[in-house]
C-alpha cells in the first residue's frame, strides 16, 4: 500500500480503519445490496446509521440530555452566522479574536448586530492566546464566542474564560474529539467535520436546548436551528456518506477507549515534536508555550529557501501537506487524532536527518 503520512489541515487523513470499513462496505452497506452513497435518508438503514453516528457523539463527549447534536452542512462557516442569527436577543455579543477563523466570525456576526472585541492577539500574528478575565465579558451579551483551537495558528485554550451566565458558544472545528472537554460549559459548540470527524461536508453543531427557538425573524429556514431540531437533521437531505463514516470514526475512536485514551496519545504525539522543536538549533515553533495546540504544530526555519527545501524532500520521503498556511508561511504539521503516532515519529526523524544535513 502507498500511503503516505499526511499532515492536511483539514480534509485531513481519516483512521484507515474506518476507510477499510468503508471499502468493504462500499458496494453493498450490510444487507440492503447498495451502498450508503445510494440509499434514502429515509430509509431504515441510513436511520440506524445516524441514530449510531449521534449516540457514539454522545457517548464521546458525555453529552447531556438537554443538548442537541445536530447534522448539518455548509460547514463551519455558515455557524459564523447561524450562531448570531439564532441567538441574538440583545444583539450584543463578545468576541475573542485569535486567527483567521474568529475573525471571519466575528464579522460575520457584525452584520446582524454590535460585535464587541473582548481581546485579539493580532498584534503578535495570533501566536497566543490573549489572558481572559470575568470582568472584561458584557454582562448583556447574548453569547461568547471563542476559537477553541487556531487551526492556521496552532495555538488553543488551555482553561476556559469565566463568562458567568452567558451562553459560550465554540468553534472546535480543528480540537472536537481531541481532548476531553466538558459540555456543559459550553452553550454551542460547532464543528467542520473534515479534520477529527469525517470527509468534508459535513458539519457537527451540539446545542443547549433552550439556545433553540429564538431566532431572528430574518432567519432563513436552513439556517435555524429549530428547523434541525425538529427534524432529527432530516429537514432536507443530510450527507449522508459523511454521516456513514463520521460513525465509523466514531467507532474506531470509541474501540480505542475514547476520548480519553486519545488524549493521552495527542499529547504524546505533540510532545514528541514539541520537545524536538525547542532542543532545535534550526527549527523553531511559532506560538508560545504556554498556548501550544495539540492539533496544528506550526515550524520555522529562518530561511525561506530551507524551509522550501525542507518541504520538497519531506514530501520526496511520504511525509506531505507539511506546508505552513500561506498567512505564516513556513510549516505546519497537522496531527489529528487519525495521525498515527509512526507518522509523527518519522517526520521527527526526518527533521533531526535534515537539520544534520544542512547545517
Ligand atoms: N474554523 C476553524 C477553526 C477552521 O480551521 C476552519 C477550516 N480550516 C473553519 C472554521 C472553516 O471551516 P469550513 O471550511 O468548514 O467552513
Amino acid at each position: 500500500m502507498n500511503r503516505v503520512y499526511n499532515f492536511s489541515a483539514g480534509p485531513s487523513c481519516l483512521p484507515l480503519e474506518a476507510l477499510e470499513k468503508a471499502q468493504k462496505e462500499l458496494i453493498s452497506y450490510g444487507s440492503s445490496g447498495m451502498s450508503v452513497m445510494e440509499m434514502s435518508h429515509r430509509s431504515s438503514d441510513f436511520q440506524n446509521i445516524i441514530d449510531n453516528c449521534e449516540a457514539l457523539l454522545r457517548k464521546l463527549l458525555n453529552i447531556g440530555d438537554n443538548y442537541k447534536v445536530l447534522f448539518l452542512q455548509g460547514g463551519a462557516s455558515t455557524q459564523f452566522a447561524m450562531v448570531p442569527l439564532n441567538l441574538y436577543k440583545n444583539k450584543k455579543t463578545d468576541y475573542v479574536l485569535t486567527g483567521v477563523w474568529s475573525k471571519k466570525a466575528a464579522k460575520e456576526a457584525g452584520r446582524y448586530g454590535d460585535v464587541n472585541v473582548v481581546a485579539s492577539s493580532e498584534d503578535k500574528t495570533f501566536s497566543y492566546i490573549p489572558e481572559l478575565s470575568a470582568d472584561m465579558f458584557s454582562k448583556d451579551a447574548d453569547y461568547v464566542h471563542i476559537t477553541h483551537n487556531n487551526t492556521i495558528y496552532g495555538t488553543r485554550y488551555t482553561t476556559l474564560p469565566d463568562v458567568g451566565n452567558v451562553p459560550l458558544v465554540a468553534d472546535m472545528s480543528s480540537s472536537i474529539l481531541s481532548q476531553e472537554i466538558d459540555v456543559n460549559k459550553f452553550g454551542i459548540i460547532y464543528a467542520g467535520a473534515q479534520k477529527n470527524m469525517a470527509p468534508a461536508g459535513l458539519t457537527v453543531a451540539i446545542v443547549r436546548e433552550d439556545l433553540i427557538g429564538n431566532a431572528l425573524d430574518i432567519t432563513p429556514t436552513m439556517l435555524n436551528y429549530q428547523t434541525h431540531a425538529d427534524n432529527g437533521s432530516m429537514f432536507n437531505t443530510p450527507p449522508t456518506f459523511a454521516i456513514y463514516m463520521c460513525s465509523l470514526v466514531c467507532e474506531w475512536l470509541d474501540k480505542l477507549g475514547g476520548i480519553k485514551e486519545i488524549q493521552k496519545v495527542n499529547e504524546y504525539k505533540a510532545g514528541l515534536l514539541y520537545d524536538f522543536l525547542d532542543s532545535s538549533s534550526m527549527f523553531k515553533g511559532t506560538v508560545e508555550k504556554k498556548d501550544r495546540s495539540l492539533m496544528n504544530v506550526p515550524f520555522v526555519t529562518d530561511s525561506d529557501e530551507l524551509n522550501a527545501k525542507f518541504i520538497k524532500e519531506a514530501k520526496e520521503n511520504g511525509l506531505v501537506n507539511l506546508k505552513g498556511h500561506r498567512s505564516v508561511g513556513g510549516m505546519r504539521a497537522s496531527i489529528y487524532n487519525a495521525m498515527p503516532v509512526d507518522g509523527v515519529k518519522k517526520l521527527v526523524e526526518f527533521m533531526k536527518k535534515f537539520e544534520t544535513e544542512n547545517k
